[in-house]
């Protein structure tokens, strides 16, 4: 049994998840911009107590993943823009001396790679890149089934290539970026911007609500999915164009409505990646569903310290 914990923009969660990436219990909160690291530490440890009394079972270790910047090999906190206040903490080191178990961090999504790749849609593949596609786009990339990292550890960011250099601005620095022109929120500001000549274009509609008037018909919804498609498809492309994975895995809420992009996608590979073999790369759709952050979490722990003897708490 591991102790998870999922830190994100939003929420954090923790919860019990078994040797066969099931969870077990779980709980949640906000994460609270203001929140003080001594807190968030306490509410950590008072989650992985009761999931765990709830679960009926003592954990061998705890795996974190949180929204970078985070340091796997110290276990620090970078400048995490949404707790500014956990900037320099180690959350590794605390939380495995208050539980006495090994601890392991990662990217939250190195975590989800590395949970697909376990558990998910990514078994059996040995060189394959996860890709989420939500409010931003972040992923992860596994090498003969070892987590590939950068220099000093670093995270690679996919959601920042350029894709178009004269498309919208990027909270990276640089403008159209797969993570400007690809998410949820760049198909709203896109649809907004194309309806806002109606007399009557009312509140943003969210990128699940355009993909229902897509299927309804809608002709600017259409264009905002194809739009969306195309912009997919050329993240893609690139993706198998530098790395010719086995397989990419997608997941995150935009995929939700992957049906009505892919085919797009597929077409758009298929025009310009013809110097790689790019129909073996599959395409196939993230399957860890809503506890997939926890389960990679989980998933954390066992790629770090899987193969070693340890004493359960
Ligand atoms: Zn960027």
């Amino acid at each position: 049994m591991i102790g998870a914990v999922d830190i994100g923009g939003t929420k954090m969660a923790a919860g019990v998840v078994d040797g066969d990436g099931k969870v077990l219990s779980r709980m949640e909160s906000p994460t609270e911009v203001d929140r003080s690291y001594e807190d968030g530490l306490e509410l950590l440890v008072s989650m992985l107590r009761k999931t765990s009394q709830d679960a009926g079972r003592g954990i061998c270790g705890i795996g974190i993943g949180s929204t970078g910047p985070v340091n796997p090999v110290t276990g620090e906190f970078g400048d995490v823009d949404f707790l500014p206040r956990w900037r320099g903490k180690n959350p590794v080191r605390d939380l495995a001396g208050i539980f006495n178990v090994p601890v392991a961090l990662e990217n939250d999504g190195d975590a989800g790679a590395l949970g697909e790749a376990g558990w998910g849609a990514g078994k059996n593949r040995s060189r394959l890149v996860y890709v989420t596609i939500g409010t931003g786009i972040g992923g992860g990339i596994i090498l003969n089934g070892q987590l590939y990292r950068g220099v000093d550890g670093a995270h690679p960011e996919i959601g920042h290539h350029v894709i178009d250099p004269s498309g919208p601005p990027c909270s990276c620095g640089f403008r159209g970026c797969w993570e400007a022109l690809a998410t949820g929120p760049a198909m709203t500001a896109w649809f907004q911007h194309e309806r806002s000549a109606e007399p009557k274009s009312h509140d943003n509609l969210s990128a699940k609500r355009i993909c229902q008037l897509a299927q309804q018909g809608d002709p600017l919804a259409c264009r905002a999915v194809a739009r969306e498609a195309y912009y997919l498809g050329l993240g893609l492309a690139n993706l198998i164009n530098l790395f010719t994975p086995d397989a990419i895995v997608l997941g995150g809420s935009v995929m939700k409505s992957a049906d009505l992009f892919l085919d797009g996608a597929r077409k758009v590979i298929s025009q310009g990646c013809r110097f790689v073999p790019f129909e073996k790369t599959e395409l196939v759709l993230a399957s860890l569903g809503e506890d997939a952050n926890l389960i990679g979490a989980a998933r954390v722990w066992h790629h770090r310290f899987g193969q070693q003897e340890v004493a359960c708490a």
